[in-house]
């Protein structure tokens, strides 16, 4: 996001002021900007007071704060640079934003322009919720598991590029630590649901293509534009709208989105689309990357109405007056693995990558590896007399004495309080119940003797030849694996394994 503001002052008043007001310099001057100050003579020493007096109203113009507002004098500094250019060297009120500032004077005038960026927002957001790093209760995303997913699917397929679906914290295994490895494995592109993901991955260094899945507001076109997002468009007034709000020096790439049965985005009707097609072509700086639809039921056993939403998809664009450079793009998991790929240019990788059946084993299984694992260590143990309750609701009654574990993650972390009763893998590979309520925060799980605390538990993922996978959790909490994987909680610390 770009803000601005700018501010004119005249350097004879400012001289005035400092005339009249023997304590300004000491008001509005930081201590390092008052040595600056003192070493000037004269008419210079003038201008570098009326230049930090306006650049001062001119960053506040910019934040769209008053003086009395959240901001103060000794909030900025502004010091000259090696080349005499001034440089913003402290704004703590803002510590998200990046501040160009340009000072000029002429005759009497001083003029200050401050053009603010919004970097780094959503990195900020995440800093700011901690990570428990301390507690003995983690994620793993296998690196091997992923590079074998995404290796996989593209022999399978045939395709040319693979785009690595990473919206939703990539399907909450962590953009962190999935995006390097995804890349790494050789993924051509990265689609996410919202500019803010999009944006948090330029911050994070990622130059390949980046889609937006969703809508975007079209107000926030320069900010599209600026970080190179290629935005999902499904309306004509959007594109009338982001070509308004599109700046005069910048390019933006678009990504038609074509709705032929999902009912959820995109064109639906042949006139509309072509229009936004004429619409792009005759506006220079829009620029058509690519045309994509979404299947309903390709993760299904339901052919026909694949058939149907693909017979809809080739009606509406085979025709198209569209450069043949374009991408056309169908594919997600299912259309992927259970499909013969209608356009070879590229599809959208996500449950298939992270190595999840999409189509809950009611399609011919595939050579999935999981990538997700969550584990935690004992940190109490203890052993019940026969009737002792567990937990909340004291739902749970021992049948006789018995070896209690008390696990440190719970709901909050995104195992759910549906999975009451799943069971948990122990060392050697045995299975051990989850008794009692699930707590925010804790659960205790039934062990078969006094196992040592420390010891690891294996909530998902494997142990030696014994695996819980996200399909069995699904199962258990009455859902689907992909809502299982997204609500893996923030708070928890998440390790790249081999
Ligand atoms: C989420 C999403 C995908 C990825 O779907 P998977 O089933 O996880 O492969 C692909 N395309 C669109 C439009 C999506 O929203």
């Amino acid at each position: 996001m770009l803000k601005q503001g700018i501010d004119v002052q005249k350097i004879s008043a400012v001289a005035k002021t400092v005339a009249r007001q023997p304590r300004f310099v000491e008001t509005i001057l930081t201590p390092a900007e008052r040595a600056v100050f003192a070493q000037r003579k004269g008419k210079h020493q003038i201008e570098f007071l009326a230049g930090r007096f306006s650049a001062k109203e001119a960053y506040s113009k910019a934040l769209g704060t008053g003086m009395s507002q959240g901001l103060t004098w000794q909030d900025l500094e502004i010091l000259p640079g090696s080349k005499g250019e001034p440089v913003f060297t402290k704004y703590p009120q803002s510590s998200f934003l990046t501040a160009h500032i340009s000072i000029s004077h002429s005759d009497d005038l001083v003029h200050s322009a401050v053009i603010l960026e919004s970097k780094n927002t959503m990195k900020t957001v995440q800093e700011n919720q901690p990570v428990s790093r301390r507690r003995p209760a983690w994620l793993e995303i296998s690196a091997s598991a992923l590079t074998h997913n995404i290796h996989y699917v593209r022999a399978l397929t045939g395709t040319q590029r693979v785009c690595a679906v990473v919206k939703a914290n990539a399907y909450g295994h962590g953009l962190a630590e999935v995006v390097p490895v995804a890349l790494e494995a050789g993924a051509d592109c990265f689609a996410v649901a919202t500019i803010d993901e999009g944006i948090w991955l330029r911050d994070f260094g990622v130059t390949v293509p980046i889609f937006i899945l969703g809508i975007t507001p079209a107000i926030y076109t320069p900010d599209l534009a600026h970080y190179d997002l290629i935005p999902a468009v499904s309306e004509v007034n959007w594109l009338k709208a982001a070509r308004q709000y599109l700046p005069k020096t910048e390019q933006l790439q678009l990504a038609l989105a074509i709705d032929t049965g999902m009912g959820r985005i995109g064109f639906r009707e042949p006139t509309a689309l072509a229009e936004a097609i004429r619409l792009i072509d005759k506006t220079e700086g829009l620029e058509l990357k690519s045309i994509w639809t979404h299947f309903a039921t390709a993760d299904g056993p339901n052919e026909a109405y694949f058939e149907k939403q693909l017979k809809q998809w080739h009606a509406l664009t085979d025709d198209l007056p569209i450069a043949d450079n374009v991408w056309r793009h169908v594919s997600n998991s299912g259309t992927s693995l259970w499909h013969q790929q209608p356009h070879p240019d590229m599809i959208r990788l996500g449950a298939a990558m992270y190595g999840f059946d999409p189509s809950q084993a009611s399609l011919p299984a595939r050579d999935l590896q999981p990538v997700l694992s969550l584990r935690a260590e004992l940190v109490y143990v203890k052993q019940v007399t026969a009737g002792s309750s567990i937990s909340y609701g004291a739902t749970y009654k021992a049948k006789e004495d018995e070896w209690i574990g008390t696990l440190p993650l719970g709901y909050a972390d995104g195992y759910r309080r549906a999975l009451q009763g799943m069971e948990v893998l122990l060392p050697d590979g045995t299975r051990a119940p989850i008794v009692g309520r699930i707590a925010m925060d804790q659960c205790m799980v039934r062990l078969p003797g006094p196992l040592p605390e420390g010891t690891v538990v294996t909530l998902l993922g494997a142990v030696g030849d014994q695996r819980i996978t996200l399909e069995e959790l699904a199962e258990k909490a009455g859902t689907i694996p992909y809502e299982i994987a997204t609500g893996m909680g923030q708070r928890l610390m998440r390790k790249v394994v081999g």
